[in-house]
């Protein structure tokens, strides 16, 4: 852990602890991007970031991307606000790219349910593209409901409620350079 994690951590009371520092997070969105750039040497692939929050994550891996790569943006609403899965997936935003023929790589915050993610390529397969992958920065295997195809995965973590590098509470903890846990 960092100084600035630990400061941030001694500021926000509601805060249990950091579980992914910001050094680490770094280094791993680091060997996710080489990966990609490995795989994609000369396909101008499509970094789609699903928001609101696989934004930080995308900023942070499309600097690790050598190869070229486009990027363009979905926003899907499942939570609304809360802690728990309601199941429903909406479209809010969708992406300004025709993606037929092109090699998609989804850029996810977590996979938890895997409802989202599951719902989100079937959706994009409807568009006729060359490939679809998944880039996850986080993955809860444990809480799986429905099996989804994760191809790069930053960290797999406990079933616990995350916050921070993008990820929300309510839209609060975004700004957090680093992966925490609120107090019970
Ligand atoms: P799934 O459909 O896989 O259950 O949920 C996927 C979406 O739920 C993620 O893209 C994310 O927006 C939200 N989500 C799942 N787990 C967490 C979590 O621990 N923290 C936060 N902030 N959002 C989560």
């Amino acid at each position: 852990m960092t100084y600035d994690d630990q400061d941030y951590l001694r500021r926000l009371p509601h805060l249990d602890r950091v579980l992914i520092g910001s050094a680490e997070l770094g280094l791993r969105v680091r060997e996710l991007g080489n990966e990609i750039s490995r795989d994609y040497r000369s396909s101008l692939p499509v970094l789609v970031c699903i928001l609101k929050g696989a934004y930080m994550f995308l900023s942070d891996l499309t600097r690790c991307v050598a190869a070229d790569h486009e990027i363009d943006f979905m926003a899907v609403s499942s939570y609304e606000g809360g802690t728990q899965s309601t199941g429903v997936v909406k479209i809010e935003k969708d992406l300004r790219t025709n993606i037929t023929d092109r090699d998609v790589i989804i850029v996810e915050d977590i996979v938890d349910s895997g409802l989202t993610l599951s719902h989100l390529v079937e959706l994009l397969h409807t568009r006729t593209p060359r490939s679809i992958r998944v880039c996850t920065l986080l993955d809860k295997a444990a809480a799986r409901q429905k099996d989804v195809r994760v191809d790069y995965r930053g960290f797999e973590i406990p079933k616990e409620f995350v916050v921070g590098y993008g990820l929300d509470y309510e839209e609060k903890y975004r700004n957090l350079p680093f992966i925490g846990v609120l107090r019970p």
